[in-house]
């Protein structure tokens, strides 16, 4: 725990934590090794992780990287840091993201931008660590924490994983309770591992895991011991290759990095299979109707009298005071996403727009439960491009959103999706691939996973 402490204090240029608790974290460390010494320790005794600022942590302070929750200090805790904390895990802060885990770049965060600690050979320009969870990923790439916690609605989990080369995985949606998670678009929200390896991911995932009363969309289904799963053997095992995952144009090193995933899983005795997931052309489409819909309604909470920034200079009446707090507390993309949200859902738009979009998203896991009758786990690449520097996006959302387009139908369809490191471009940077599961299957995901690390 020191030595992350001390690493964490030596690049805070990266911008990754938002909030640093290592008072905090060495009272946890203590008990930790109190408890390992007592033969009592938990499966993550001791082990210094970072969490991320959409994690309501009761008495420290809790941002979603936006101005309008200044100064929040939840007097619960949720349950998935719970589940950590239980388990022993030692928090040394809460992760940098997106404002309220809306982008692909970390580049709208109110705290500013998370620099990617990985760069091009030979070149000093910075990079984006991939969003949401970019505070999270730099902190775990760079080595200020050993794993950390993420939250993937379109993608916040897997795109960064790859961006940053390490392992990422959103789990089957209702998995891990959402309760005490700041909600953005809560019928997509997810929180899962971010970690070194598939094996840390399967212990951290069964500490964070579980049935939870207080959520009611949480799955009353037993958590396997997904350690136990990494069994080393995926003789005779279907891996789906999706014919729509290679739009015209896609990129060389991505297909070939995809390719070499799947020579790795023909070596070890897995038989690749082409499926066809004909609806992925209307996943973004769909996924940019939903999740704005959902957070328009979910973001109308922040009216300045229950939560953090209240504007009152100036304010002539009650209406005037939540029109000056939510226009100067929430930033560009969001305050876009409301409006795209609200529009969407307007009288006279609904069901042009919304009603489509959930039709659409039940073909699209209709999709994947066909081709699920062909294989067992679909291989696909993570992301459309490797890291890209900062500020190259930000300004043009569509580019943005594009590269959500091989994570965003998984989150339609509920199911678990793992991204992992499996090569470098050629100018050094990491490339990852995204193993897609059946529904509650992170088992399988995560015992392929092991065997391509
Ligand atoms: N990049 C996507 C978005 O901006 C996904 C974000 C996420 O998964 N939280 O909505």
């Amino acid at each position: 725990t020191q030595a992350h402490i001390d690493a964490m204090a030596k690049h805070r240029d990266l911008n990754a934590y938002i909030t640093e608790t290592p008072d905090l974290a060495l009272t946890q460390a203590d008990a930790a090794d109190a408890a390992l010494k007592a033969g009592d320790a938990g499966a993550m005794a001791g082990i210094p992780i970072g969490m991320k600022d959409l994690f309501c942590t009761e008495g420290v302070l809790t941002t979603a990287a936006s101005h309008i929750l200044d100064g929040f200090k939840p007097q619960y805790e949720s349950t998935v840091s719970a589940n950590l904390k239980k388990a022993g895990a030692v928090t040394l802060g809460k992760t940098n993201l997106d404002e309220f885990a809306m982008g692909s770049s970390n580049e709208t965060s109110y705290y500013g931008p998370v620099k990617n600690p990985w760069k091009r050979t030979g070149d000093t320009t910075d990079l984006v660590p991939g969003g949401s969870s970019g505070g999270s990923a730099a902190a775990v790439s760079g080595r200020l924490a050993m794993a950390a916690t993420g939250t993937d609605t379109g993608g916040s989990i897997r795109q960064p994983a790859a961006f940053t080369g390490i392992v990422g995985l959103k789990p089957t949606y209702g998995r891990c309770s959402r309760w005490g998670v700041v909600a953005f678009a809560s019928s997509l929200d997810q929180a899962g591992p971010m970690t070194r390896t598939v094996r840390d991911a399967a212990i951290m995932l069964g500490a964070m895991a579980g049935f939870d009363p207080k959520d009611s969309t949480s799955a009353n289904i037993p958590v396997p011991d997904f350690e136990a799963a990494l069994s080393g053997d995926v003789r005779g095992l279907k891996v789906g290759i999706p014919a729509e995952y290679r739009p015209e144009g896609l990129n060389a090193e991505i297909d070939a990095v995809w390719q070499k995933g799947i020579q790795m899983l023909k070596d070890a005795g897995a038989t690749p299979v082409d499926i066809s997931l004909p609806h992925t052309k209307y996943a973004l489409p769909t996924y940019y109707i939903v999740a704005p819909a959902e957070c328009s309604s979910n973001l109308a909470r922040y009216d300045g009298v229950r939560f953090g920034l209240r504007v009152t200079e100036g304010v002539r009446s009650l209406d005037d005071m939540y029109m000056k707090t939510r226009g100067e507390g929430f930033g560009k993309e969001v305050r876009r996403r409301i409006l795209i949200g609200t529009y969407a859902l307007s009288a006279g738009y609904y069901d042009a727009y919304y009603l489509k979009a959930q039709k659409v998203r039940a073909l699209i896991a209709q999709d994947f439960r066909k081709a699920f009758e062909v294989c067992d786990v679909i291989l696909t690449p993570t992301a459309p491009s490797a890291a890209f520097e900062l500020g190259a996006e930000i300004d043009d959302p569509i580019t943005m959103y594009l590269n959500d387009v091989f994570t965003v139908p998984t989150s339609l369809a509920g199911l678990p999706g793992l991204s992992l490191p499996v090569d470098l471009s050629a100018e050094g940077l990491p490339l990852g691939l995204q193993l897609i599961g059946r529904p509650f299957d992170e088992e399988t995901v995560l015992r392929v996973g092991d065997v391509m690390e």
